[in-house]
């Protein structure tokens, strides 16, 4: 071979086997060319001297790359960029896992543009492994540098062609696997396919593995794959039945840290997060919610609703979701106590339900809470909200920071909405100073 730092394509076409991993396929092209597979790797990346900043394993191991990426990469390898798209997790974006455009710019291995702190693998999801990569032995003897993609995943714990759990690679000892399990985990595979059922299983599978399994660490699914393995059998009827709340009713009874209970996730769309406040508006609580989360107070109820509109948006634990969010560490707990209260009255569905609608309901609006926050204090906007009233009630100044902006500014619950009169006002005259002041803003930012 010629200098290998001017190669700019290699000389022979290496065909990838069905479902080989990115990872796997350029060990194997690498070793064919006798060349270490960091040096391979930054032959492929030379072209772009910035991207060299960005030498960093979650990028080159194949998660995903944008269309110009995965057309530099077929060059390089003589391959059809649907070639190289196969062998990426990306491949299963729509079932198992969820790759949103600015996720797969975070990991694309040629980007310059973000920073890698964002190409976490935290944010692929549980259902993606983190420890060292394991296989079926009898899979390795016959095939011994082919490398599935699937093994990447973390619920893909046994071979259901040898009935053998996975091991570590540089393990040889084959450990027979229980046939439930077998059946399970066939049950499992079969249902890569993208398809919105198929996604719908995976991510309530994503939630009760990680109620069943996960050991207090919300990001991962580390557990060991015997635990896995022993848990498929009983998950995978739990996450194929339609009806969400037979799985929540099983994470409720399985998670020994209240804090990282999770909703069903309702979209697979990325949320812009100013749209969720940190208290949902009283208009999408009332007709949804205040039912269901009696007897909380109604600022309080509001909160808990916030909590868990952005849960079931985003996929987020309650501790996660409430901190970002700005409110105060003990909803967590008042969502996993109102959860429970609603398990034993066989109201869960409704709650879901109930939340799902209100999430709709904000991402519908596509409100930027954050720039109301800022304005809720202007004297300028609180008098043409009391000109709009004409009777000046005193209220308008609550009103912006409680109702318009629905921001969390303290625990203490005013007294007029403990006593409905700051829900009145909203009532009577929302909309119109609501219209009012987004004229003004509106005019202001032209
Ligand atoms: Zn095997």
């Amino acid at each position: 071979m010629t200098d290998p730092a001017r190669l700019d394509r290699l000389p022979i076409r290496i065909p990838p086997v069905d479902g080989e991993s990115w990872l796997g396929y350029t060990h194997r092209v690498a070793a064919f060319y006798h060349l270490p597979w960091r040096t391979l790797m930054r032959h492929l990346i030379l072209n772009d001297p910035h991207s060299l900043r960005y030498w960093h394993m979650p990028r080159l191991a194949g998660y995903a790359a944008t269309t110009p990426t995965r057309e530099t990469f077929a060059a390089f390898f003589r391959l059809e960029p649907s070639e190289v798209a196969d062998m990426h997790l990306s491949r299963y974006h729509g079932s198992a896992l969820d790759f949103p455009a600015q996720l797969t710019l975070a990991l694309d291995p040629l980007s310059t543009e973000t920073d890698p702190a964002n190409a976490s693998l935290g944010s692929i999801g549980r259902l993606v492994s983190v420890r060292k990569p394991r296989g079926c032995p009898d899979c390795l003897r016959g095939r011994p540098d082919h490398r599935p993609l699937s093994w990447h995943l973390t619920f893909h714990v046994a071979c259901v062609h040898h009935g053998l759990l996975h091991v570590p690679l540089d393990r040889h000892t084959p450990i027979p696997a229980d046939t439930n399990t077998i059946d399970a985990q066939a049950l499992i595979l079969q249902r890569l396919t993208p398809h919105p059922e198929n996604r719908r299983f995976f991510t309530t599978l994503e939630l009760i593995l990680t109620a069943r399994v996960a050991q207090g660490r919300p990001h991962r699914l580390n557990a060991k794959t015997t635990s896995l393995a022993e848990a498929l059998p009983e998950v995978v009827p739990l996450a194929a039945d339609p009806d969400p709340s037979i799985a929540l009713s099983y994470a409720l009874d399985t998670t020994n840290r209240l804090g990282h209970i999770t909703l069903p996730r309702i979209s697979t769309e990325p949320v812009d997060p100013r749209w969720i406040p940190p208290l949902l508006p009283t208009r999408h609580l009332i007709p949804h919610l205040a039912d269901l989360l009696y007897p909380l107070p109604i600022r309080r109820a509001r909160e808990v609703a916030a909590c868990a509109a952005r849960m079931s948006l985003t996929g987020e634990s309650a501790t996660a979701a409430c901190s970002v969010l700005g409110q105060r560490p003990t909803t967590p707990a008042a969502i996993h106590h109102t959860l429970r209260r609603l398990q034993s009255q066989g109201r869960l569905g409704h709650f879901l339900d109930a939340t799902g609608r209100a999430s709709h309901a904000l991402l519908g609006e596509q409100i930027d809470y954050p720039q109301r926050a800022l304005h809720a204090s202007r004297p300028d906007l609180i008098a043409v909200a009391n000109q709009i009233v004409i009777v000046a009630s005193g209220m308008a100044k609550s009103w912006l920071v409680d109702q318009w902006a629905c921001t969390y500014t303290s625990s203490r619950e005013r007294t007029t909405s403990r006593d409905g009169r700051l829900e009145n006002y909203d009532r009577e005259h929302g909309p119109a100073i609501t219209a009012a002041l987004e004229t003004i803003l509106n005019r202001e930012a032209a």
